[in-house]
């Protein structure tokens, strides 16, 4: 037994845990979890806890069903919103096979695959994301959701539902080791931010597991609800996860360059430019249901275009120039993806697409400094911007012609998440819309 295991083990008398939950995440990105008495830590640790990976979203076929949850130590917290003591403590999980080799199915290990490669070109790929989302006054139940409130982007109201929520929700997140460095009220009536300080993107996948779930009960704790879909009202702008990249050499970012242009290496114009390159085939992963594609499409600051330049919002990649001396903070904000995404998955496609950048020394276009969505289509084409898909139909059509991102999230996965999506796809366009009803019923 190594030292974090034995920790974790002293911990569990310590602190009074009665129940720990074994925590891990299926292929569309929803939480899964398993309770274990404490007596049976030790077994899980040593050879995992079995499960039937059958009835898991994505992950077995059914004749070879039997799969390991092994958790990962090092991700041992107790939950603060299940009381002191006796107190409930979590732990994520890596899934394995009956023979103990990792499931290719399990989307942590795709992210670890991904990040593998990019350890062997002697990089650590840092996150931070941008975590956005609404909170609505009760369960919506399919009607129209109500707002908490009615404030705007940085609005701060006295007595405002939305800055209680925020501090209770923070220090939540403060109480299991993740750091919040900026939180705000956003641009839509009850949308909310909170950013995460930067850290490993395993660290970081994990961690927006996590946050998705603090969101959720502390929300309901206080009687209100919060959501994390992409796009839901027309009128109102979209919640995104835009997140901030960079790549290490040790402890040096690999993104600067002293005396450069903008300190930008060539580093990080090639795994820029690797983003921008295979931005249409990695969008089924990055914005993954029918809805991803109202935000992107429905205005609102959500990026459309596949561009990228400084300070500019309406590009998919964003070269923030707040502090461009400081080296450790040179970065790369990518601004499509969405917080209903697999984490796990968004990343490793992420990460694969700017690491071919640089392997393959792929050159940077020249930046956009207009705002890409008041130029008209044809000035668009003649600076070589493209859109990014206009739905999830045509997202998974360039997903299907993909090397990259089949290499990426491995057969099983790939073949899986085609095939929910052109589910979703079709049953999504046979329905008829309150839109085609209000519009044509009484004209045509
Ligand atoms: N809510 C916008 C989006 O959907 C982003 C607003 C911002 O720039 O933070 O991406
Ligand atoms: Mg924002
Ligand atoms: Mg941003």
């Amino acid at each position: 037994m190594d030292k974090q295991q034995e920790f974790v083990l002293r911990t569990l008398e310590e602190r009074d845990v009665r129940f720990v939950r074994l925590w891990f995440t299926d292929v569309l990105g929803f939480l899964k979890s398993v309770a274990v008495a404490p007596a049976e830590l030790e077994g899980a640790f040593s050879e995992g806890i079995g499960f039937d990976g059958s009835a898991i979203e994505g992950f077995a076929r059914v004749y070879e069903a039997d799969m390991l949850a092994k958790p990962d130590p090092s991700t041992f917290q107790i939950l603060p919103w299940r009381g002191e003591a006796p107190s409930t403590a979590r732990m994520f999980c890596d899934i394995l096979m009956p023979d103990g080799s990792p499931s290719y199915a399990d989307p942590r290990y795709v992210l670890k695959r991904a990040l593998g490669k990019a350890a062997d070109l002697g990089f650590t790929f840092y996150t931070h994301p941008e975590i956005e989302f609404f909170l609505f006054k009760d369960s919506p139940n399919g009607r129209k959701p109500v707002p908490v409130d009615q404030s705007g982007y940085f609005d701060h109201t006295p007595h405002g539902r939305s800055q209680d929520f925020r501090r209770e929700a923070i220090t939540m997140l403060e109480a299991m080791g993740i750091s919040v460095e900026f939180s705000h009220h956003e641009g839509g009536p009850g949308q909310q931010e909170i950013d995460l300080r930067y850290a490993d993107a395993l660290t970081t996948a994990d961690n927006i597991m996590t946050f998705r779930v603090v969101v959720k009960e502390v929300a309901l704790g206080q009687g209100i609800y919060a959501t994390f879909m992409p796009k839901p009202f027309t009128e109102f702008p979209g919640s995104g996860m835009h997140t901030h990249l960079s790549l290490f050499e040790g402890d040096r970012n690999a993104f600067f360059e002293s005396g450069a242009e903008f300190h930008q290496s060539k580093v990080a114009r090639s795994f820029i430019a690797g983003l921008l390159r295979h931005a249409a085939e990695i969008t089924a992963v990055t914005n993954q249901w029918v809805n991803s594609y109202k935000r992107i499409w429905g205005g609102g600051e959500a990026p459309a275009y596949v561009c990228w330049g400084h300070n500019n919002r309406s590009a998919l990649v964003r070269v923030p120039m707040y502090k461009p001396e400081k080296v450790q903070s040179t970065r790369a904000e990518f601004r499509s993806l969405d917080a209903a995404c697999n984490p796990y998955l968004a990343y490793a496609v992420i990460l694969a697409a700017g690491l071919k950048g640089i392997e393959q020394g792929y050159e940077l276009p020249p930046g956009a400094d207009d705002d890409v969505w008041s130029l008209t289509d044809r000035e668009r084409r003649a600076l070589g911007i493209e859109p990014l898909p206009q739905s999830l139909d045509e997202a998974v059509r360039a997903m299907e012609r993909s090397e990259l991102v089949a290499e990426t999230l491995g057969e099983h996965v790939f073949d899986f998440f085609l095939r929910n999506k052109r589910t979703e796809w079709e049953e999504y366009r046979q329905q008829v819309t309150p839109f085609e009803r209000e519009r044509m019923l009484a004209v045509l």
